[in-house]
């Protein structure tokens, strides 16, 4: 046999170690769908959980990890769960070491995932990255990370995806755009003089995708296409002013790449997450749909247009946070992740979501290629910050 039928046989024998990370979340539930749609392709020998402690404990029965780990300070129950499983409870960043894990799936909510991620491709391991956070605040270190140790980053954000399979084969071709797809969130058919008054409940109602609750109100604002603009311009080095959004209602293009010869490729699929979720795991190869093959005759139109940035003040900040760099857009984000929450809370009003992302922005003074500490000082002071304006305002 040669070397690359060795590979293959290799790769079409032994399961796919998985590591995951935020594995009781929506990513993480989902992760474990296309694992258990093809349970002789993977071994999970990592879970990691928030603070739902019912969810871990399921999961940790059915796939048996070698590690697990929970943010309850519960610690009498993380035991229980952990010996009855067989598992040894192990910080996230030790799981992240392990050189038996194949890839490593961050699908985490904020800062948690920052730390594993730079561990797992410093030693050159494959990062299956769900959680945008970490490459928006820190996108510079989660890069160089890359790049010292050989690590691969597989991005898991639908449009991220998208943009990453056209990329396939061009290497070296220059990107002259990259059109990033914008379902436009749940609110996109509202005046915008009812935006104030809208409630959790209206800016949750997403049209085609079914997300965490942070990530939807996001949506609603535009802030996620906001870091999926810095997530682009770091995922795939591309300048800011190569990123455009396009609105696109039906959410079945997820993205779309413009070459240096005006040729546009663009990846479709029904909004479903176990799509890209499970390319991610995969990558080189793809294996068997776990997802509804695409009927474009029954979608039928498809519908593309330019969106009204006025309407979208956190597009906009989220994009001047990206240019200026350095701390701000840890700030950005640490900023909306309180205001988003106080929304939710019906402490602010769905429009003051954006005012106080601004004033944070505005008082915040910037440091030029933070470290961690740097990003991790701006994020609590960004914290601090709102949390005070908002507790002033109400
Ligand atoms: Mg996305």
């Amino acid at each position: 046999m040669d070397n690359m039928t060795e590979t293959m046989t290799e790769n079409m024998i032994s399961p796919i170690n998985l590591v995951l990370l935020g594995s009781t979340g929506s990513i993480g539930r989902q992760t474990l769908d296309v694992v258990r749609a093809m349970p002789e392709r993977f071994r999970v020998l990592g879970l990691a959980a928030g603070r739902n402690l019912d969810a871990l404990e399921a999961q940790a029965q059915e796939f048996t990890p070698t590690y697990l780990w929970s943010a309850s300070d519960d610690d009498a129950r993380v035991a229980q769960i952990a010996s009855a499983s067989g598992a040894s409870i192990t910080p996230m960043d030790e799981m992240a070491q392990d050189p038996d894990g194949d890839v490593l799936v961050v699908g985490t909510a904020g800062r948690a995932g920052l730390e594993p991620t730079l561990t797992s491709l410093e030693r050159g391991g494959a990062v299956a990255l769900a959680n945008k956070e970490v490459v928006v605040m820190a996108g510079k270190l989660v890069r160089d990370a890359a790049d010292r140790g050989g690590g691969e980053l597989r991005p898991v954000d639908s449009e991220h995806s998208a943009i990453w399979q056209c990329l396939w084969g061009e290497a070296g071709h220059e990107i002259r755009r990259i059109l990033l797809t914008a379902s436009g969130g749940a609110l996109r058919h509202l005046p915008a003089d009812e935006l104030a008054s809208v409630t959790p409940e209206q800016a949750l109602d997403h049209p085609t995708w079914n997300m965490g609750d942070k990530i939807t109100i996001d949506s609603a604002t535009l802030m996620n296409k906001g870091m999926e603009t810095i997530e682009a311009k770091w995922l795939f080095d591309v300048p800011y002013e190569r990123v455009e959004i396009v609105q696109h209602a039906e959410s079945i293009v997820h993205s779309l790449v413009e070459f240096s010869d005006g040729s546009v490729k663009a990846q479709l699929g029904y909004p479903d997450m176990k799509l890209p979720i499970q390319l991610a795991l995969t990558y080189p190869q793809r294996l068997q749909p776990t997802v509804e093959p695409l009927d474009l005759a029954s979608v039928g139109t498809l519908n593309f247009s330019r969106p009204d940035l006025d309407r979208y003040p956190c597009l906009k900040l989220a994009q001047q946070a990206g240019r200026a760099g350095g701390t701000y857009p840890a700030v950005m984000a640490a900023a909306d992740e309180v205001a988003v929450e106080a929304f939710l809370d019906r402490r602010i009003g769905f429009t003051e979501i954006a005012d106080f992302v601004h004033q944070a922005m505005d008082a915040h003074h910037n440091t030029a290629d933070p470290g961690i500490d740097e990003i991790d000082a701006a994020d609590a002071w960004a914290r601090g910050f709102t949390t005070g304006r908002i507790a002033a305002t109400v």
